[in-house]
């Protein structure tokens, strides 16, 4: 008989989804949950990796993090080599793996390797987009069929190189990495025939509470970005669509939207806040600038505590005070019914 080999570990392609860490697949997350390794793109929301096992490994990849971006190279060879020491891999990726993302790529290395993959599709940036901008891609009214399309076509080549009549020609047109190309995009879609004055609409950031939407036409867009300095990541839509938004932006229309709020809680108690403030559309911001902590003298309380039938009414005045003084409560030994008095 052989010896036993190791059994290979299986690398999962997961999309992250466009921004909003809550926008990623229950499958998605359960991976997550269970990886040994995780290679995260930058543009994979950096709430995310606090879903991640404690005890994984965190690779970050994209460019956003100073250091060069790894090569797509080196992160084939890291995601085959773990795979192949029974690890088991979540290359984390922004929106979903195979739409722009080189997922397909890596799929094809990872099968050239024989290493086990699977791809856990994601929420692209062009539907969270349209989603939080209230620019539904199809509409029967408005557009019937729509195109996700990129000006990078590849190593060397430039956006004369790309074939504008199927996005002039399609109800909707979606262009990613549309921010540094903007004026070529847009002069290239009036070339092939959309009018100029076809709305459009550049949005920055989708989902996430700092999200930017900037809308103009065909024509005046790229001189509306330039003036407004936006940068990337933005996704630009361009159609009919465009003008429900002022009916059915319904995520700039949350009462705090567009609202950074700093919460200063003690970091044990800001989650519930936060959460609640990001409910109502608020950019929130921890900075704890309150510790807890226990008094440095029991003297005072114990002293009441000892003389209870002294008092007629307890009052507290914060979930801190309750929580202290039932604590001291049981450490002394009193029983809790002796309150019952008062
Ligand atoms: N796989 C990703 C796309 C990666 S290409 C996806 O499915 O969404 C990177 C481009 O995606 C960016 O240049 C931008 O055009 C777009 N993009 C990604 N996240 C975005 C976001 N939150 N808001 C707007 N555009 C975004």
């Amino acid at each position: 008989m052989t010896a036993r080999r190791r059994q290979a570990g299986t690398v999962y392609l997961v999309g992250a989804g466009p921004g909003d860490p809550a926008l990623i697949t229950v499958r998605g997350r359960d991976l997550l949950a269970r990886a040994d390794l995780v290679i995260c793109d930058a543009l994979a929301p950096g709430a995310l990796r606090r879903e991640a096992r404690p005890g994984a490994t965190i690779v970050e990849v994209g460019p956003a993090h100073g250091r060069r971006a790894l090569e797509q190279a080196s992160i084939n060879r890291l995601m085959i080599a773990r795979a192949r020491r029974g690890l088991n891999v979540v290359r984390l990726k922004g929106g979903d793996p195979c739409i722009f993302g080189r997922g397909g790529e890596e799929a094809e290395a990872l099968a050239t390797a024989g290493v086990r993959f699977e791809i856990v599709p994601g929420v692209t940036s062009a539907l969270g987009a349209a989603a939080t901008a209230g620019i539904p891609l199809t509409h029967r009214r408005h557009a019937s069929s729509v195109v996700l399309a990129t000006a990078h076509v590849g190593r060397g080549k430039d956006a004369s190189a790309v074939d504008w009549k199927p996005l002039a020609g399609a109800g909707s047109a979606v262009v990613y990495m549309a921010v540094g190309r903007l004026e070529e995009i847009t002069a290239g879609l009036a070339a092939a025939g959309r009018s100029p004055t076809t709305p459009a609409a550049l949005v920055r950031w989708a989902t996430r509470p700092d999200q930017e939407v900037l809308v103009g036409t065909l024509g005046s867009l790229a001189g509306l970005a330039r003036r407004a300095g936006l940068g990337p990541p933005a996704i630009l839509i361009v159609g009919d669509v465009v003008r429900l938004r002022p009916r059915l932006d319904w995520f700039g229309r949350r009462p705090l939207a567009g609202r950074t709020v700093v919460v200063t809680r003690a970091r044990e108690q800001s989650a519930s806040l936060s959460a609640l403030l990001e409910e109502d559309g608020a950019r929130v911001l921890e900075a704890p600038a309150i510790e807890i902590v226990p008094p440095t003298s029991w003297a005072p309380l114990d002293r009441a505590l000892a003389a209870l039938d002294r008092f007629n009414i307890l009052i507290f005045t914060s979930v801190n005070g309750v929580a202290r003084f039932f604590g001291r409560l049981e450490d002394r030994r009193i029983d809790i019914r002796d309150l019952a008095g008062l």
